[in-house]
């Protein structure tokens, strides 16, 4: 258990860029396909039920949440993606914010993807990669509901996304919160990224995952 990641509470939603908090300090970003466990991971991540919202309209809130650990540390809940009940406005709108967002943002340390580790790298995980490998940002892939296989194929899967993204500085990692597998890990490689003291020791290489001094 991480006790910094207790201390993150709502800051405010932003639904352009020019809403953002100051860019200064360090964030790290989740982005996630509609209903893959984003929220539950954040909430999971914080060791707060109520933190993130669950199960929201797909599509419906195309805003990026801040949630401050501390004047210097971010968390944000970026715009679930899963076009199948939005307008194509919609759509181009959310392609706008996050390209803008990833490729701009000083602050941003990291990026986590969650995806359901049943569907992963679906057509918007790959373009969150691509924007992301853009601009040189440390990732992890984050394949939750992992309690919803065998150890077998969680292991298999976790082998095939490796495969698929290849080398560089993206982590692949199994996790659940419901039965919290992967969470000290997770919170680890974070913590990494956010410059948090006493961060645990990861059971996976955190090399090129740490982004200091500011990475433009
Ligand atoms: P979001 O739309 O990506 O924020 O997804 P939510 O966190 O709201 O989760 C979508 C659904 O998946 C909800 O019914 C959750 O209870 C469920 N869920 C989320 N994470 C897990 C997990 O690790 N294991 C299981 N079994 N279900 C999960």
């Amino acid at each position: 258990m991480h006790p910094d990641f207790q201390r993150a509470h709502f800051l405010t939603a932003a639904a352009a860029l020019a809403g953002t908090p100051p860019d200064q300090g360090r964030e790290v970003a989740f982005a996630g396909r509609s209903n893959a466990g984003k929220s539950s991971a954040l909430n999971a991540l914080c060791h707060q039920h109520g933190l993130a919202r669950t199960s929201k309209t797909p599509g419906r809130t195309q805003q990026l949440v801040f949630f401050e650990i501390d004047a210097e540390r971010r968390l944000v809940d970026l715009p679930g993606y899963g076009f199948a009940r939005v307008s194509v406005a919609v759509k181009q709108g959310w392609q706008r914010l996050m390209s803008h967002y990833l490729a701009r943002r000083q602050s941003l340390r990291g990026l986590v993807i969650v995806m359901d580790i049943r569907h992963p790298l679906g057509e918007s995980d790959r373009q969150m990669l691509t924007w992301g490998t853009a601009a040189e940002l440390p990732m992890l892939l984050l394949l939750t509901k992992a309690d919803k296989l065998g150890r077998g194929a969680i292991r298999q899967t976790e082998a095939q996304v490796r495969r698929a993204v290849g080398a560089g500085p993206i982590v692949v990692h199994a996790f659940s919160a419901t039965s919290r597998l992967g969470l000290e890990q997770v919170q680890g490689h974070i913590a990494s990224w956010l410059g948090l003291a006493g961060a645990p020791v990861a059971s996976k290489p955190v090399q090129n995952m740490t982004r200091d001094p500011p990475r433009r």
